[in-house]
Protein backbone atom coordinates (compact mmCIF):
# COMPACT_ATOMS: atom_id res chain seq x y z
CA UNK A 1 0.00 0.00 0.00
CA UNK A 2 1.18 3.33 -0.45
CA UNK A 3 2.62 6.05 1.74
CA UNK A 4 2.14 9.46 -0.08
CA UNK A 5 -1.33 10.59 1.31
CA UNK A 6 -0.85 14.48 0.55
CA UNK A 7 -3.76 16.12 1.84
CA UNK A 8 -5.06 19.50 1.45
CA UNK A 9 -5.79 21.24 5.07
CA UNK A 10 -7.56 24.61 5.52
CA UNK A 11 -5.82 25.90 9.01
CA UNK A 12 -7.31 28.89 9.30
CA UNK A 13 -8.62 31.90 6.91
CA UNK A 14 -6.70 32.21 3.98
CA UNK A 15 -4.46 28.99 4.91
CA UNK A 16 -4.36 25.47 2.83
CA UNK A 17 -1.33 23.78 3.62
CA UNK A 18 -0.61 20.52 1.48
CA UNK A 19 0.61 17.87 4.26
CA UNK A 20 1.25 13.95 4.60
CA UNK A 21 -1.32 12.19 6.62
CA UNK A 22 -1.77 8.59 7.54
CA UNK A 23 -3.21 6.26 4.42
CA UNK A 24 -6.08 5.28 6.79
CA UNK A 25 -7.89 1.87 7.10
CA UNK A 26 -11.26 1.12 6.12
CA UNK A 27 -13.42 0.13 8.95
CA UNK A 28 -15.76 -2.89 8.61
CA UNK A 29 -18.56 -1.03 6.58
CA UNK A 30 -15.87 1.65 4.55
CA UNK A 31 -14.00 1.43 2.28
CA UNK A 32 -10.58 2.86 1.75
CA UNK A 33 -10.29 5.39 -1.66
CA UNK A 34 -7.85 6.21 -3.97
CA UNK A 35 -9.15 9.61 -4.30
CA UNK A 36 -9.70 10.37 -8.36
CA UNK A 37 -11.17 14.51 -8.62
CA UNK A 38 -12.56 16.63 -6.20
CA UNK A 39 -14.91 19.84 -7.24
CA UNK A 40 -14.31 22.84 -5.73
CA UNK A 41 -17.85 24.66 -4.42
CA UNK A 42 -18.64 27.85 -3.51
CA UNK A 43 -18.74 26.83 0.45
CA UNK A 44 -14.79 25.61 0.07
CA UNK A 45 -14.36 29.28 -0.89
CA UNK A 46 -16.11 30.68 1.85
CA UNK A 47 -14.82 28.53 4.14
CA UNK A 48 -11.08 29.34 2.89
CA UNK A 49 -11.99 32.83 2.66
CA UNK A 50 -14.16 33.79 5.60
CA UNK A 51 -13.68 30.81 7.86
CA UNK A 52 -17.15 29.95 8.12
CA UNK A 53 -20.40 29.28 5.98
CA UNK A 54 -23.93 29.77 7.51
CA UNK A 55 -23.96 28.69 10.79
CA UNK A 56 -20.49 26.31 10.38
CA UNK A 57 -17.48 27.61 11.99
CA UNK A 58 -14.34 26.45 10.90
CA UNK A 59 -12.60 26.17 14.34
CA UNK A 60 -9.71 23.25 13.99
CA UNK A 61 -8.06 22.20 10.84
CA UNK A 62 -9.93 20.80 8.56
CA UNK A 63 -9.64 18.77 5.35
CA UNK A 64 -10.73 20.08 2.43
CA UNK A 65 -13.47 18.85 -0.65
CA UNK A 66 -16.38 17.11 -0.98
CA UNK A 67 -17.51 16.75 -4.50
CA UNK A 68 -15.18 14.02 -5.17
CA UNK A 69 -14.63 10.16 -6.85
CA UNK A 70 -12.29 7.76 -6.46
CA UNK A 71 -11.42 4.16 -6.97
CA UNK A 72 -11.83 1.80 -4.05
CA UNK A 73 -8.28 0.34 -3.01
CA UNK A 74 -9.68 -1.96 -0.17
CA UNK A 75 -13.09 -2.72 0.99
CA UNK A 76 -13.59 -3.30 5.11
CA UNK A 77 -15.09 -6.97 6.60
CA UNK A 78 -18.47 -6.32 5.92
CA UNK A 79 -18.64 -4.81 2.82
CA UNK A 80 -20.53 -6.55 -0.28
CA UNK A 81 -21.05 -4.54 -3.11
CA UNK A 82 -18.17 -3.41 -4.42
CA UNK A 83 -14.20 -4.96 -4.98
CA UNK A 84 -10.76 -3.49 -5.13
CA UNK A 85 -10.59 -1.24 -8.58
CA UNK A 86 -14.32 -0.22 -8.44
CA UNK A 87 -14.26 3.63 -9.26
CA UNK A 88 -17.29 5.33 -7.18
CA UNK A 89 -18.52 8.50 -6.96
CA UNK A 90 -18.70 9.96 -3.40
CA UNK A 91 -21.98 11.16 -1.41
CA UNK A 92 -20.00 13.01 0.72
CA UNK A 93 -22.80 12.87 3.55
CA UNK A 94 -23.49 10.02 5.99
CA UNK A 95 -26.62 10.03 7.98
CA UNK A 96 -26.99 8.76 11.64
CA UNK A 97 -29.50 6.14 10.10
CA UNK A 98 -31.96 5.95 13.27
CA UNK A 99 -33.49 9.34 13.52
CA UNK A 100 -37.47 9.73 12.20
CA UNK A 101 -35.63 11.84 9.10
CA UNK A 102 -33.05 8.93 8.52
CA UNK A 103 -36.04 6.65 8.46
CA UNK A 104 -38.08 8.62 6.67
CA UNK A 105 -36.00 8.85 3.65
CA UNK A 106 -34.99 12.36 4.06
CA UNK A 107 -31.83 12.16 5.77
CA UNK A 108 -30.24 15.62 4.40
CA UNK A 109 -31.89 16.62 7.29
CA UNK A 110 -30.30 14.11 9.24
CA UNK A 111 -28.91 16.71 12.53
CA UNK A 112 -26.27 14.22 12.94
CA UNK A 113 -25.36 13.43 9.15
CA UNK A 114 -21.07 13.62 8.84
CA UNK A 115 -20.49 16.18 5.81
CA UNK A 116 -17.11 16.22 4.12
CA UNK A 117 -15.37 19.53 4.60
CA UNK A 118 -18.65 20.99 6.71
CA UNK A 119 -17.12 21.69 9.99
CA UNK A 120 -16.16 18.96 12.68
CA UNK A 121 -15.67 17.10 9.89
CA UNK A 122 -12.95 16.01 7.37
CA UNK A 123 -13.06 16.56 3.50
CA UNK A 124 -11.72 14.54 1.12
CA UNK A 125 -8.79 16.57 -0.91
CA UNK A 126 -6.35 13.76 -0.13
CA UNK A 127 -4.79 11.15 -2.07
CA UNK A 128 -6.53 8.63 0.32
CA UNK A 129 -9.81 8.45 2.18
CA UNK A 130 -12.01 6.51 4.11
CA UNK A 131 -16.05 6.82 3.34
CA UNK A 132 -19.17 4.34 4.25
CA UNK A 133 -19.71 2.04 1.54
CA UNK A 134 -23.08 2.53 1.21
CA UNK A 135 -22.56 6.49 0.23
CA UNK A 136 -19.79 5.34 -2.54
CA UNK A 137 -21.80 4.78 -6.15
CA UNK A 138 -19.80 2.38 -8.42
CA UNK A 139 -19.93 3.88 -11.54
CA UNK A 140 -20.12 2.72 -15.40
CA UNK A 141 -16.86 2.58 -17.71
CA UNK A 142 -18.83 5.09 -19.84
CA UNK A 143 -18.55 7.31 -16.83
CA UNK A 144 -15.70 9.49 -16.08
CA UNK A 145 -14.49 10.04 -12.71
CA UNK A 146 -14.74 13.58 -13.15
CA UNK A 147 -18.18 13.32 -13.98
CA UNK A 148 -18.95 11.02 -11.29
CA UNK A 149 -16.95 14.04 -8.95
CA UNK A 150 -19.62 16.26 -10.61
CA UNK A 151 -22.33 13.61 -9.35
CA UNK A 152 -22.88 15.32 -5.98
CA UNK A 153 -23.73 19.00 -7.63
CA UNK A 154 -25.96 17.34 -10.01
CA UNK A 155 -27.90 15.73 -7.24
CA UNK A 156 -28.44 19.79 -6.08
CA UNK A 157 -29.89 20.10 -9.05
CA UNK A 158 -32.01 17.01 -8.93
CA UNK A 159 -33.24 17.64 -5.47
CA UNK A 160 -34.47 21.01 -6.22
CA UNK A 161 -36.21 20.13 -9.59
CA UNK A 162 -38.21 17.00 -7.27
CA UNK A 163 -38.85 19.27 -4.97
CA UNK A 164 -40.16 21.75 -7.05
CA UNK A 165 -42.12 19.18 -8.95
CA UNK A 166 -40.47 19.79 -12.05
CA UNK A 167 -42.24 17.32 -15.04
CA UNK A 168 -43.04 16.71 -18.63
CA UNK A 169 -43.61 20.35 -20.12
CA UNK A 170 -43.39 22.73 -16.71
CA UNK A 171 -41.81 25.97 -17.74
CA UNK A 172 -38.97 26.82 -15.30
CA UNK A 173 -37.35 30.13 -14.25
CA UNK A 174 -34.16 29.98 -12.66
CA UNK A 175 -32.27 32.70 -10.94
CA UNK A 176 -28.46 32.07 -10.85
CA UNK A 177 -26.33 30.34 -13.66
CA UNK A 178 -23.59 29.30 -11.23
CA UNK A 179 -22.61 25.89 -10.71
CA UNK A 180 -25.85 25.18 -9.20
CA UNK A 181 -28.09 27.22 -11.68
CA UNK A 182 -26.46 25.08 -14.86
CA UNK A 183 -27.36 21.81 -12.89
CA UNK A 184 -30.95 22.76 -12.10
CA UNK A 185 -30.89 23.55 -16.24
CA UNK A 186 -29.54 20.48 -17.15
CA UNK A 187 -31.90 18.40 -14.94
CA UNK A 188 -35.24 20.51 -15.31
CA UNK A 189 -34.64 19.84 -19.26
CA UNK A 190 -33.68 16.20 -18.59
CA UNK A 191 -36.94 15.67 -16.52
CA UNK A 192 -38.99 17.37 -19.48
CA UNK A 193 -39.51 20.90 -18.68
CA UNK A 194 -40.76 22.88 -21.41
CA UNK A 195 -39.18 25.99 -21.34
CA UNK A 196 -36.48 26.94 -18.98
CA UNK A 197 -35.54 30.72 -18.59
CA UNK A 198 -32.24 31.42 -16.69
CA UNK A 199 -31.23 34.88 -15.54
CA UNK A 200 -27.39 35.94 -14.22
CA UNK A 201 -25.52 39.10 -14.15
CA UNK A 202 -22.47 37.73 -16.17
CA UNK A 203 -22.50 37.35 -19.72
CA UNK A 204 -20.26 34.47 -19.74
CA UNK A 205 -22.82 31.96 -17.71
CA UNK A 206 -25.72 32.86 -19.69
CA UNK A 207 -23.79 31.76 -22.49
CA UNK A 208 -22.73 28.64 -20.76
CA UNK A 209 -26.67 28.28 -20.11
CA UNK A 210 -27.68 29.01 -23.87
CA UNK A 211 -24.99 25.94 -24.77
CA UNK A 212 -26.65 23.33 -22.03
CA UNK A 213 -29.58 23.95 -23.22
CA UNK A 214 -31.84 26.93 -22.29
CA UNK A 215 -34.38 28.40 -24.43
CA UNK A 216 -33.99 31.93 -22.77
CA UNK A 217 -31.49 33.75 -21.12
CA UNK A 218 -31.98 36.97 -19.44
CA UNK A 219 -28.98 39.51 -18.14
CA UNK A 220 -30.42 41.26 -15.02
CA UNK A 221 -30.26 44.84 -15.33
CA UNK A 222 -29.49 45.58 -11.87
CA UNK A 223 -31.79 48.68 -12.34
CA UNK A 224 -34.75 47.38 -13.42
CA UNK A 225 -37.64 46.95 -10.65
CA UNK A 226 -38.44 43.07 -10.37
CA UNK A 227 -41.88 44.04 -11.78
CA UNK A 228 -40.15 45.01 -14.81
CA UNK A 229 -37.87 41.79 -14.93
CA UNK A 230 -40.51 39.91 -14.10
CA UNK A 231 -42.55 41.05 -17.37
CA UNK A 232 -39.68 40.45 -19.30
CA UNK A 233 -39.45 36.92 -18.65
CA UNK A 234 -43.14 36.38 -19.11
CA UNK A 235 -43.13 38.20 -22.19
CA UNK A 236 -40.07 35.55 -23.32
CA UNK A 237 -42.48 32.80 -22.34
CA UNK A 238 -45.63 33.88 -23.37
CA UNK A 239 -46.92 33.06 -19.33
CA UNK A 240 -45.92 33.19 -16.31
CA UNK A 241 -43.56 30.52 -15.04
CA UNK A 242 -44.96 27.42 -13.22
CA UNK A 243 -41.90 27.07 -11.33
CA UNK A 244 -39.29 29.54 -10.07
CA UNK A 245 -36.30 27.75 -9.03
CA UNK A 246 -33.52 30.41 -7.58
CA UNK A 247 -29.99 29.64 -7.56
CA UNK A 248 -28.61 32.41 -6.29
CA UNK A 249 -29.62 33.18 -2.44
CA UNK A 250 -30.22 36.66 -2.96
CA UNK A 251 -32.98 39.20 -1.78
CA UNK A 252 -33.93 40.67 -5.12
CA UNK A 253 -33.69 37.78 -6.84
CA UNK A 254 -36.31 35.61 -4.08
CA UNK A 255 -38.55 38.86 -4.85
CA UNK A 256 -38.09 38.46 -8.48
CA UNK A 257 -39.23 34.96 -7.97
CA UNK A 258 -42.27 35.41 -6.22
CA UNK A 259 -42.91 38.31 -8.82
CA UNK A 260 -42.75 36.17 -11.55
CA UNK A 261 -44.37 32.52 -10.53
CA UNK A 262 -47.71 31.46 -11.68
CA UNK A 263 -50.32 31.46 -9.15
CA UNK A 264 -50.52 28.41 -7.65
CA UNK A 265 -47.02 27.94 -8.60
CA UNK A 266 -43.70 26.95 -6.61
CA UNK A 267 -40.90 28.80 -5.59
CA UNK A 268 -37.90 26.76 -4.59
CA UNK A 269 -35.06 28.48 -3.40
CA UNK A 270 -31.59 26.58 -3.44
CA UNK A 271 -29.02 29.58 -2.86
CA UNK A 272 -28.17 30.64 0.37
CA UNK A 273 -27.85 33.99 1.23
CA UNK A 274 -28.50 36.36 4.54
CA UNK A 275 -31.18 34.64 7.00
CA UNK A 276 -33.44 37.16 6.85
CA UNK A 277 -34.84 38.38 3.70
CA UNK A 278 -37.66 40.56 2.83
CA UNK A 279 -40.08 39.45 0.25
CA UNK A 280 -43.44 39.81 -0.54
CA UNK A 281 -45.13 36.69 1.14
CA UNK A 282 -48.54 37.86 1.61
CA UNK A 283 -48.88 38.64 -2.21
CA UNK A 284 -47.41 35.11 -2.68
CA UNK A 285 -49.75 33.72 -0.43
CA UNK A 286 -52.95 35.36 -2.12
CA UNK A 287 -51.49 33.65 -4.97
CA UNK A 288 -51.15 29.92 -3.42
CA UNK A 289 -47.63 29.96 -4.05
CA UNK A 290 -45.84 27.66 -2.60
CA UNK A 291 -41.95 28.29 -1.24
CA UNK A 292 -39.81 25.19 -0.48
CA UNK A 293 -36.61 24.91 0.49
CA UNK A 294 -33.66 23.01 -0.56
CA UNK A 295 -31.21 21.17 1.30
CA UNK A 296 -28.06 19.11 -0.41
CA UNK A 297 -30.04 15.79 -1.79
CA UNK A 298 -31.37 12.63 -0.41
CA UNK A 299 -31.65 9.29 -2.19
CA UNK A 300 -30.37 11.70 -5.52
CA UNK A 301 -27.32 10.41 -6.54
CA UNK A 302 -28.74 7.12 -8.61
CA UNK A 303 -30.91 9.56 -10.39
CA UNK A 304 -28.20 11.78 -11.36
CA UNK A 305 -26.09 8.54 -12.24
CA UNK A 306 -28.57 7.24 -14.58
CA UNK A 307 -28.78 11.00 -16.30
CA UNK A 308 -24.91 10.80 -16.96
CA UNK A 309 -24.84 7.40 -17.52
CA UNK A 310 -27.69 7.61 -20.49
CA UNK A 311 -26.10 9.78 -22.10
CA UNK A 312 -28.91 12.54 -21.89
CA UNK A 313 -26.93 15.09 -19.43
CA UNK A 314 -23.62 16.37 -20.72
CA UNK A 315 -22.40 17.57 -16.79
CA UNK A 316 -19.05 17.65 -17.91
CA UNK A 317 -19.04 21.45 -19.80
CA UNK A 318 -19.43 23.04 -16.65
CA UNK A 319 -15.91 21.91 -15.81
CA UNK A 320 -13.85 24.84 -16.97
CA UNK A 321 -10.04 24.50 -15.08
CA UNK A 322 -8.20 21.39 -14.03
CA UNK A 323 -5.43 21.94 -10.92
CA UNK A 324 -3.36 19.31 -9.76
CA UNK A 325 -3.65 18.59 -5.74
CA UNK A 326 -0.12 19.78 -5.29
CA UNK A 327 -1.62 23.26 -6.96
CA UNK A 328 -4.76 23.41 -4.54
CA UNK A 329 -4.28 27.02 -3.50
CA UNK A 330 -3.89 27.96 -7.20
CA UNK A 331 -7.31 26.45 -7.60
CA UNK A 332 -9.06 28.26 -4.76
CA UNK A 333 -7.04 31.53 -6.21
CA UNK A 334 -8.74 30.79 -9.36
CA UNK A 335 -12.05 29.99 -7.94
CA UNK A 336 -11.72 33.11 -5.89
CA UNK A 337 -10.68 35.70 -8.40
CA UNK A 338 -13.09 34.53 -11.53
CA UNK A 339 -10.03 35.31 -13.78
CA UNK A 340 -10.20 32.91 -16.38
CA UNK A 341 -14.25 32.59 -16.21
CA UNK A 342 -14.34 30.06 -13.76
CA UNK A 343 -17.55 27.91 -13.16
CA UNK A 344 -16.43 24.28 -11.75
CA UNK A 345 -12.78 23.64 -10.85
CA UNK A 346 -11.44 20.11 -10.67
CA UNK A 347 -8.34 19.21 -8.79
CA UNK A 348 -6.99 15.97 -9.59
CA UNK A 349 -5.71 14.17 -6.45
CA UNK A 350 -4.15 11.13 -8.04
CA UNK A 351 -0.23 11.44 -8.77
CA UNK A 352 -0.54 9.95 -12.33
CA UNK A 353 -0.06 13.19 -14.14
CA UNK A 354 -3.41 13.11 -15.87
CA UNK A 355 -4.43 16.33 -14.57
CA UNK A 356 -5.65 18.45 -17.51
CA UNK A 357 -4.31 22.07 -17.25
P1 LIG B 1 -22.37 31.01 -7.66
O1 LIG B 1 -22.07 32.18 -6.78
O2 LIG B 1 -21.32 30.50 -8.58
O3 LIG B 1 -23.64 31.33 -8.56
C1 LIG B 1 -24.55 32.34 -8.28
C2 LIG B 1 -24.84 33.05 -9.59
O4 LIG B 1 -25.81 34.05 -9.37
C3 LIG B 1 -23.59 33.74 -10.15
O5 LIG B 1 -23.36 33.32 -11.49
C4 LIG B 1 -23.97 35.21 -10.08
O6 LIG B 1 -23.42 35.98 -11.15
C5 LIG B 1 -25.47 35.14 -10.17
N1 LIG B 1 -26.17 36.35 -9.73
C6 LIG B 1 -25.76 37.30 -8.88
N2 LIG B 1 -26.72 38.26 -8.76
C7 LIG B 1 -27.74 37.87 -9.54
C8 LIG B 1 -29.01 38.42 -9.84
N3 LIG B 1 -29.43 39.56 -9.29
N4 LIG B 1 -29.81 37.76 -10.69
C9 LIG B 1 -29.41 36.61 -11.25
N5 LIG B 1 -28.23 36.02 -11.00
C10 LIG B 1 -27.41 36.65 -10.16
O7 LIG B 1 -22.85 29.86 -6.70
P2 LIG B 1 -23.31 28.34 -6.98
O8 LIG B 1 -22.20 27.44 -6.60
O9 LIG B 1 -23.93 28.21 -8.32
O10 LIG B 1 -24.42 28.20 -5.85
C11 LIG B 1 -25.60 28.97 -5.94
C12 LIG B 1 -26.24 29.14 -4.58
O11 LIG B 1 -26.70 27.87 -4.14
C13 LIG B 1 -25.32 29.66 -3.48
O12 LIG B 1 -26.05 30.54 -2.67
C14 LIG B 1 -24.96 28.41 -2.71
O13 LIG B 1 -24.65 28.70 -1.37
C15 LIG B 1 -26.25 27.65 -2.81
N6 LIG B 1 -26.16 26.20 -2.62
C16 LIG B 1 -27.17 25.64 -1.92
C17 LIG B 1 -27.21 24.29 -1.75
C18 LIG B 1 -28.32 23.70 -0.98
O14 LIG B 1 -28.23 22.56 -0.57
N7 LIG B 1 -29.41 24.42 -0.77
C19 LIG B 1 -26.20 23.47 -2.27
C20 LIG B 1 -25.17 24.06 -3.02
C21 LIG B 1 -25.18 25.44 -3.20
ZN1 LIG C 1 -30.36 10.65 11.21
Amino acid sequence: MASDNLTAVLYDVNDIRLEQRPVPEPADDEVLLEMSCVGICGSDIHYWVHGRCADFILKAPMVMGHEASGTVAKIGKKVKHLKPGDRVAVEPGVPCRYCAHCKQGRYNLCADIIFCATPPCHGNLARYYTHAADFCFKIPDQVTLEEAALLEPLSVGVHACRRAGVTLGSNVLITGAGPIGLVTLLTAKSFGAGKVVITDVIDHRLGVAKQLGADYTVRIDPKASEKQTAAEIIDLLGDRPDITIDCTGFEGTIRLAIEATASGGVVTIVGMGSNEVTVPLCAAAAREIDIRGVFRYANDYPTALAMVTSGKVDVKKIITHHFTIEDTVKAFETAKSGVGNPIKIMIHCDNSGNAKK
